[in-house]
């Protein structure tokens, strides 16, 4: 995986230190955060607040790890997601980002951009992107951290790679001077041209875990 990374930065003209690498562990059980972590890695992602919980206790002690949401959040949820994880990459609504902030724990946020015409895939549409953006700097317990995106799945990796680039234009429109903006974007298979259109989280499941089995 390491080799695949650096490989990758090396074609693109990057810095390995640019990316953080988000392991992908939902289905998983808590064991293979632990040995992950013991590994190396330090970001973690998980789908869903409920299987998470379950696995919090194991986890909670590992020292200068990061959970990061990366499944549509209900906002419901909120408080139980503020509380477990660091970052909510989920974003997606106004009302959200209130709730999250409500919570009054401190949380740091991306935006989720909608950029496939798929029904079932979450996210803000691009044209609501800035006001979003504006309505989590303005709560006083979010950090808006950057913008992540799930293009429609394609097994050919240049079919993903307009949306990524998609995703980095949408940023630099919504960015303000200075304003460090994530992107989080790419997967097992099309993490590659993810990091050439300028991904600084990729996020990573198979590659690193082999097949998940079907929920
Ligand atoms: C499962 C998942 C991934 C990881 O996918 P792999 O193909 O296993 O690397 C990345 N992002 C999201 C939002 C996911 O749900």
């Amino acid at each position: 995986m390491d080799e695949r990374i650096e490989q990758a930065c090396r074609d693109a003209g990057r810095r390995r230190d640019e990316i953080t690498l988000v392991a992908v562990t939902k289905v998983f059980p808590a064991a293979v955060i632990v040995e992950a972590y013991e590994a190396g890695l330090r970001d973690f992602g998980e789908n869903y607040v409920q299987e998470f919980e379950g696995k919090q206790a194991e986890v909670r002690g590992l020292e200068g790890a990061r959970f990061h949401l990366i499944g549509h959040l209900q906002s419901n949820k909120s408080r139980r997601a503020a509380e477990l994880f660091d970052v909510i990459q989920t974003v997606d609504t106004l009302k959200l980002a209130r709730r999250l902030n409500e919570t009054g724990l401190r949380l740091e946020v991306m935006l989720e951009v909608k950029l496939s015409e798929e029904e079932s895939k979450h996210g803000a549409e691009p044209e609501a992107v800035a006001e979003l953006a504006d309505a989590v700097r303005a709560q006083p317990n979010l950090t808006l951290a950057g913008l992540m995106t799930m293009p429609p799945w394609y097994d050919d990796p240049e079919r993903t790679r307009p949306y990524f680039r998609r995703l980095r234009e949408i940023a630099e429109r919504v960015t303000r001077p200075g304003e460090p903006m994530a992107l989080s974007m790419g997967m097992s298979h099309d993490f590659e041209a993810a990091i050439q259109e300028g991904a600084t989280h990729i996020r990573v499941g198979t590659a690193l875990f082999g097949k998940r089995k079907k929920a």
